[in-house]
Formats: C-alpha cells, sequence, structure tokens
C-alpha cells in the first residue's frame, strides 16, 4: 500500500499485518482540555468542547486514533448513582445505586440515547467521527463488567462480595455484561472503531488472580463472544497495574487487543503472549508527566524494539496526567514516526 491512512494501520496492527510503521495513540482525553484552556468538568459535560478538545490534540499531536473516554462513572451514573463532579479531575461515583444483587431488582438497562451522559458520549464520538472521516480511527471506552459491578455496589462492597458472596456477585456480573455489550454496541453505532474496555479493579494489586481467573476471564469471554456475535472484532481490554500473573488468562478469553500499564514488562509480554492478542503500550504516565523527551524516546525505543513480531501499538501505559509537557506526547508520536517504520 503506497499511502497507508491510521485507519490502515491500526487495523493491519489487529490483523498481525504488517504496516508501514507502528501505529501510535494515547490515553489521553481527560487531559486534553489544557490544550483548549478547559477545566475537566466544563469539558466533560459539553460534547462540544469535549469533542473540539480531543480534535484539537489529535491534530496537534498527529497520532493515529481518537480515544474517547470520560472517566469510571459514565455507566452507573446513567443507572441511577449519584456522581460527583470536581471542577478539574475525573467524575466519580459518589453514591453507587445499589448495595447488593438484590437492588438488581429496582435497576434497568439504561438507555444510550437518553440516560445520564451516556447521549453526551454518543454526541461526542459522532462528532469526532466526522472530523476524522473514513480515514480517522477511534476508540470508545465502556466500563468492563467487574469495573462498572464495582462502581453500581461501590468498592468496598465488590471486594466483601467477591470473597464471600461470589454467587450474589455473579448476578451482578450477568447484568452489568449485558450492559457492557449494549453500551459498546451504541458507541459503536455512533462512530466508534474500537471498543476498550476499563478493567482497574482486575489488576493484580486489587483481585488478585485468583478472582481474576475464578470470575474475570468468566465474563470476559462472555462479553468479548457477544461483541464477535454482533460483528465487532475490535475490542481491548485495559487493566491497570501489574497483570504478569493473568496475562495468559486473558489471552484465553479472545479478546483482541490488551491494552498494558507500565508496570508490565512489555517485552517479556510479548514474548510470553505471541501472536494470541495485539499488544497496546505502555509508556509510563509519571515518566510523560516529569521525564525529558530524551528519556520518552528511549523508553519508546525499548517498546519498538520487537515490532517483527507484528501485533504492535505504541501508547501510554494509563491515562496521561493533565499538565503533561506537550514535548513528551510529541515524542511519544515521533519515536512511532522515527523508530517504528517496518522495512
Ligand atoms: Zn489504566
Amino acid at each position: 500500500m503506497a499511502n497507508w491512512t491510521s485507519r490502515d494501520r491500526m487495523l493491519a496492527a489487529f490483523r498481525f499485518e504488517r504496516p508501514d510503521r507502528v501505529p501510535v495513540y494515547l490515553n489521553n482525553a481527560l487531559s486534553t482540555s489544557r490544550i483548549l484552556g478547559l477545566k475537566i468538568r466544563e469539558m466533560v459535560t459539553n460534547s462540544d468542547k469535549f469533542s473540539q478538545a480531543l480534535i484539537a490534540a489529535y491534530e496537534l499531536f498527529g497520532y493515529d486514533a481518537v480515544r474517547i473516554t470520560s472517566d469510571v462513572a459514565v455507566e452507573a451514573e446513567a443507572m441511577g448513582g449519584l456522581a460527583y463532579y470536581p471542577e478539574d479531575a475525573a467524575v466519580s461515583i459518589h453514591e453507587p445505586p445499589i448495595e447488593s444483587a438484590e437492588g438488581l431488582a429496582h435497576l434497568k438497562m439504561p438507555n444510550p440515547e437518553t440516560d445520564g451522559r451516556m447521549p453526551l458520549m454518543l454526541d461526542v464520538i459522532r462528532k469526532v467521527r466526522k472530523h476524522v472521516g473514513e480515514d480517522g480511527f477511534i476508540s470508545a471506552s465502556v466500563m468492563g463488567p467487574l469495573n462498572m459491578a464495582s462502581q453500581l455496589v461501590g468498592i468496598g462492597n465488590f471486594l466483601e462480595m467477591i470473597a464471600s458472596e461470589p454467587e450474589e456477585l455473579e448476578k451482578i456480573l450477568e447484568f452489568t455484561s449485558e450492559v457492557c455489550v449494549q453500551w459498546g454496541m451504541a458507541e459503536v453505532a455512533a462512530g466508534a472503531d474500537l471498543i476498550t474496555m476499563g478493567e482497574a479493579i482486575c489488576s493484580n494489586k486489587t483481585i488478585g488472580p485468583k478472582h481474576y481467573k475464578e470470575l474475570g476471564t468468566k465474563y470476559h469471554k462472555k462479553v468479548v463472544e457477544e461483541f464477535n456475535r454482533r460483528g465487532q472484532r475490535l475490542h481491548t481490554l485495559h487493566i491497570c497495574g501489574p497483570i504478569d500473573s493473568i496475562l495468559l488468562d486473558i489471552a484465553d478469553t479472545g479478546v483482541a487487543s490488551l491494552d498494558i500499564d507500565a508496570p508490565v514488562d512489555f517485552g517479556k509480554a510479548r514474548s510470553r503472549l505471541g501472536k494470541r492478542l495485539t499488544m497496546v503500550g505502555n509508556i509510563a504516565p509519571i515518566e510523560i508527566l516529569n521525564s525529558t523527551p530524551e528519556r520518552i524516546t528511549y523508553l519508546c525505543k525499548q517498546v519498538l524494539k520487537d515490532r517483527e513480531g507484528l501485533g504492535l501499538i505504541l501508547s501510554s501505559g494509563c491515562n496521561v496526567p493533565a499538565g503533561s509537557p506537550p514535548e513528551n506526547i510529541h515524542a511519544i508520536v515521533n519515536a512511532a514516526k522515527i523508530y517504528g517504520i517496518y522495512p
């Protein structure tokens, strides 16, 4: 192919085909507020401002995909949770909508066209799609079934239930899996290409590998199979923090790609996973905030060195902190353009 578009490049990485260079994008949605001088609250409550900030960052840095995500509260808020909106930080759930599986009787499947900020997020996706056109690529977010359950009942209740009432928790996970699929497909209908499932709670530091193997894999497999059945084969799982001991279990779920955080050794994970899934990652957010462009370039080269294995996308490990120097974002994108070329 003579002229590779961003979309071609991203799709090649998902298909383990050889693009012209490694594609690059960032988990930086909230930090784009700074480019337009916005506070996070005014951005995430206004689809014009939100889409304008995302587009401004996309134009400024020239990466391959726009990652549209707001916070962990979107779904639980749409189901009746009381959300807290700090002026310049991510929205969180102040009062979860239910306390236990009994509360499920009072919950209904959220309607993406009317409930909470779901319509706003769909509007952001439509506006960004209009701008990037068919050659652009959009990742939209959903909370994975476990993270969403922890937002529905509160994290403390979730952790208690996973240890002492797993059957009750599974009733909630059945429901959140369904929400995850329906909400994800609504985002695809609005113009998203890729569904990124946020599952911070599945880190080895929170629920631990035993519970991931028992519960996480079951529901991730279920959600992935349902996306595939509906023709949506571009999905990725993002789990914050260390996940070394569950890497192979994640691959068993059939998810198309894994967006990994900085504590994981990227090269070692690549060699363990082979071509089972596309890997996205993993420049440490703290480095993006505090380091020099030279250091960032060095870190990117470490990730890019085994690009011959294909199925590789360069990105940040987790959320790029607001206030990160633009030179460091440029350094990441330039590294892909210079050191990510396939000969
Ligand atoms: Zn993360």
